[in-house]
């Protein structure tokens, strides 16, 4: 978290922070509790992607506020920044007495692209918030205002470099940091998924057969015994199939399924789904490597490319670089 007031500075102080993406990497769906939400096993990994929400602290009594650049449809109105903000208040006893809060915040994590971006900028409010008011929240009542504002709010909360993930969320068994970086290159269609209509196709088809939660838990213990980045650019095949949601997305969405065919053939590797969608992902054994995979997709050369977005960039913790001062 910056500061961006020097001393004697009469204006009031700016705190910044980033907002980092994650991908998931194996996701089974292992029930569905009796409240509708399903549970699920996921490793989270935490990626170098990030959006950016600043936030200065007002008078006491006004509204909070929001601007938004650099992308246009992202609503201010219903943001997951306000609502972390009005949730926050709501938990602390003197929340309506805090003064008012107003936050400028830069996207670039795509919208509905299964990398949560909405749920990592509410955890960074709840951080910048409480940083600009001075106060630390309890760490239980913390939790449950990071969980009532949506599943994968806790694991950008307790902010580790990635994560084995189960319940619907609550669970977060941290896993460490990557020995070396791995090269992630995403690649976003240009409509997104809606998480509740996944869920929804997943419901009406058969369950599946595969062994996602498995895979997803066998790789949980590798990790934890220290994994590189190459080695776990070498199990895209593995994870590949171990996204049930994949089925459903592809039922909802055939393109999904004709554009990572495109890609698999362009890229000649295996191409997974992160969370519900739309984001396809393809892992490599550095940074370098998936930045000049980025090259070879050219969006001219294949109908099912048009209007994609292609980012190269990697796990956002590694064991590789000093830790922040
Ligand atoms: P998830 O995988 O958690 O379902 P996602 O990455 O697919 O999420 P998001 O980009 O987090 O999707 O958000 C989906 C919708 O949430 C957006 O279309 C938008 O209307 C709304 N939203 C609210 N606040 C935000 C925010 N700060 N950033 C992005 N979307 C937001």
């Amino acid at each position: 978290m910056t500061d961006g007031a020097g001393a004697g500075d009469p204006s009031p102080a700016i705190l910044s922070d980033v907002a980092p993406a994650k991908v998931n990497l194996g996701l089974a769906v292992t029930g569905t509790r009796p409240d509708g939400y399903h549970t699920l096993v996921s490793i989270f990994l935490r990626l170098d992607l990030a959006d950016t929400l600043s936030v200065v602290a007002g008078v006491p009594g006004g509204a909070d506020t929001l601007r938004i650049d650099g992308d246009p449809d992202c609503p201010v109105e219903g943001n997951l920044v306000l609502r972390a903000v009005e949730a926050l208040r709501t938990a602390l006893l003197d929340g309506a007495s805090l003064p008012a809060l107003a936050f400028s915040l830069h996207k670039r994590i795509p919208l509905g692209g299964g990398m949560a971006g909405g749920s990592t900028d509410a955890a960074t409010a709840l951080r910048l918030a409480l940083g600009a008011w001075g106060r630390d929240a309890e760490p239980r009542s913390l939790s449950r205002v990071a969980s009532g504002l949506g599943a994968d709010v806790p694991f950008f909360v307790a902010s580790h470099p990635a994560a084995l993930v189960t319940g619907v969320g609550e669970g977060i068994d941290p896993l460490p940091a990557l020995r070396t970086r791995v090269g992630v290159l995403l690649v976003t269609p240009s409509h997104g998924m809606a998480t509740p209509a996944v869920f929804r196709a997943f419901d009406r088809l058969l369950p599946p057969a595969s062994g996602a939660a498995e895979a997803t838990r066998s790789l949980a213990e590798r990790w934890r015994a220290g994994l590189a980045g190459a080695d776990l650019a070498v199990e895209s095949a593995a994870l590949r199939d171990a996204n049930d949601l994949w089925r459903a997305v592809a039922v909802l969405e055939p393109r999904m399924a004709r554009l990572r065919a495109v890609l698999e053939s362009t890229l000649g590797r295996p191409v997974l789904l992160t969370g519900s969608g739309s984001t396809l992902v393809a892992l490599y054994p550095s940074p370098d490597a998936a930045r000049a995979a980025a090259h070879r997709i050219v969006p001219g050369e294949d109908p099912e490319l048009a209007g994609i977005r292609v980012t190269a960039t990697s796990d956002g913790h590694h064991q590789d670089e000093e830790p922040p001062p």
